[in-house]
């Protein structure tokens, strides 16, 4: 495995129309956040079914996503009113889609993250941000549209660089607050309106840990649907500064050796392919 396997790209076929006849699929149906999945002797895994019906969950909306590997692949919201608790069926599970991370098998990982951002995407723009008018959805594309005042609303991404800098066969980790005990990682940080990855890069750094870098590198990206970002990571080298914690999203930060690492993120993440490579080349 490498970072190129975020990319489903030869084995995923996005779509909004369904095919005419329907097989078998997988669904991606979710309470909130949490995605059901069903005890299977290889694991958890998302119910492959023809139809969701015959889970008897009340839905409140489906989206079709396209075709893995052929198999058409749905997403569906339970509802209509969002219950505090939804009733998973007999030998099913309701579970937290960030708890899933590194346990689902990760093609169809990539998948519920899709799932949950049209989800959400659709149920929080079924009226105009503009005119307040109730929006449309689109037959064939993925978008809402105001039949009123016409502004078109698509699912939104909010970019995020991931930086991973490099000192003399060294690298720099930093952990915020929020972080799980003992975990370390790169630095990261969304990118405002107006910047570029590079700029982003640039100020998350200095702003976080106030050092300067040079020799960005692009490295790849990972889909985050938390809620609904791309991370996109650079390697860079240090080029000025000594490390200050800003002490608000950085409480601790350092420079750590392949010998000397601290816990870090697994393989499941785009953290954990920085840092390795970052190491090992
Ligand atoms: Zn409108």
């Amino acid at each position: 495995m490498s970072a190129g396997a975020f990319d489903l790209a030869g084995r995923f076929e996005p779509g909004v129309t369904p095919p005419p006849a329907e097989g078998a699929g997988w669904w991606f149906i979710f309470h909130r956040r949490c995605l059901l999945v069903r005890q299977d002797p290889a694991g958890w895994l998302p119910p492959q079914l023809r139809d969701a019906r015959y889970l008897g969950l009340p839905l409140a909306s489906r989206h079709y996503l396209g075709q893995l590997d052929g198999l058409p692949c749905w997403a569906a919201a339970t509802g209509p009113a969002e219950p505090a608790a939804a009733e998973p069926p007999p030998a099913h599970a309701f579970v937290d889609l960030f708890g899933l991370h590194g346990r689902l098998p990760l093609d169809l990982y990539l998948l519920a993250g899709r799932a949950v951002q049209i989800l959400e995407w659709d149920r929080d723009h079924r009226h105009c941000g503009r005119c307040g008018g109730a929006t449309e959805a689109h037959p064939r594309e993925r978008r809402r549209s105001c039949p009123r005042c016409g502004l078109q609303q698509y699912p939104r991404l909010a970019p995020a660089i991931m930086a991973l800098v490099r000192r003399e066969g060294r690298v720099l980790l930093a952990r915020g607050p929020a972080f799980p005990a003992g975990l370390y990682s790169a630095l990261a940080g969304f990118v405002e309106p107006g910047e570029t990855l590079e700029a982003a890069v640039h100020r998350e750094v200095h702003e976080e840990v106030g050092v300067r870098v040079a020799n960005l590198r692009y490295f790849g990206s990972q889909p985050w649907p938390f809620p609904h970002s791309l991370m996109v990571a650079f390697l860079c080298d240090w080029a000025g500064g000594e490390l200050m914690p800003d002490g608000v999203e950085i409480e601790q930060a350092g420079w750590f050796g392949a010998d000397e690492l601290p816990l870090v993120p697994g393989e499941m993440s785009i953290a954990g392919w920085l840092i390795r490579h970052a190491l090992t080349t």
